[in-house]
């Protein structure tokens, strides 16, 4: 088993298999965390104000209750939830009600799918192979996430940083000291630039959350992909800001958030950060 996973291609298959699951489950948690943050802040407000919690609120979980078809209430049963497949042997419908499924939740699926291959060939079979599909998921779950609620919960940025300070203690991506600087550093980058642009112009440009994720990003992969990472997600955050404008006509005054745009800048220099360091200033 362990030799044929060190095989790169067969390696990349079976992380491209487990991604179309992972990627199931990332639905869950885009679609609920938001929720059990704001099940779990209500509470803690009633609590604050001597009021008695609700008993009668079901459990609400990643886990509970099953999954169902927000129309009609349909549980989807274990053959309706097979990743991509059954979306499209249900033809995107539900088959109780035939409500619309909305196509996110197959273009999540097949989005953790290639990209968990392709970091699978990219990186080999190994530890830092398996954590860069951690890191892979954890960035996915956070785009969406702020793509949609404008949060980027610390039950998801703070054990990442965590986790790529411990697996960096045998340098799988950055040697130990370029990754406590990194996360230091990433949070205090973004913190300045916070800062200064709420001095000059008094509006919040970014949260706190995009901070913790930078730091999490430094502290997998160092101190010294930092600069890249900024540099790649002001320039997505750009190019993706125009098109918008361009071809959807969004108002340029909207606020979009920070974090999507963190975590693909992420997922570069994660793939080509060196490459991209090197090509730029030549041999270190
Ligand atoms: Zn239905």
């Amino acid at each position: 088993m362990i030799d044929l996973l060190q095989q790169p291609l067969y390696f990349a298959g079976c992380a491209a298999l487990l991604g179309l699951c992972v990627g199931s489950f990332l639905n869950v948690v885009i679609h609920r965390l938001p929720k059990m943050m704001e099940r779990q802040w209500q509470a803690e407000r009633a609590e604050l104000a001597g009021t008695e919690p609700d008993a009668a609120a079901e459990r609400y979980n990643l886990i509970l209750p099953r999954s169902a078809c927000p129309h009609c209430g349909h549980r989807i049963t274990a053959l309706e939830n097979i990743p991509l497949l059954s979306w499209i042997m249900l033809r995107g419908k539900c088959s109780a009600c035939g409500a619309a499924i909305s196509k996110r939740y197959p273009a999540v699926e097949l989005l953790t799918a290639l990209l968990s291959g392709y970091v699978a060939w990219r990186f080999g079979f190994g530890l830092a192979g398996c954590g860069a599909l951690l890191f892979t998921w954890a960035m996915i779950a956070l785009a969406f996430i702020d793509i949609d609620t404008f949060f980027l919960p610390d039950s998801l940025t703070l054990p990442l940083l965590w986790l790529g300070l411990l697996l960096n203690l045998d340098a799988a991506y950055a040697p130990l000291h370029t990754a406590v600087i990194g996360a230091a550093a990433g949070y205090l980058s973004l913190w300045s630039v916070y800062w200064a642009f709420k001095w000059a112009t008094g509006k919040e440009g970014m949260g706190y959350g995009d901070f913790k994720l930078l730091a999490a990003i430094g502290a997998w992969l160092g101190w010294t992909q930092l600069p890249l990472v900024i540099l790649l997600s002001a320039m997505a955050g750009a190019v993706i800001g125009i098109a918008m404008i361009v071809f959807a006509g969004r108002e340029r005054a909207r606020p979009m958030p920070f974090g999507p745009y963190l975590a693909i800048a992420g997922m570069v220099a994660l793939l080509y950060g060196e490459a991209l360091t090197r090509a730029y200033l030549g041999p270190l």
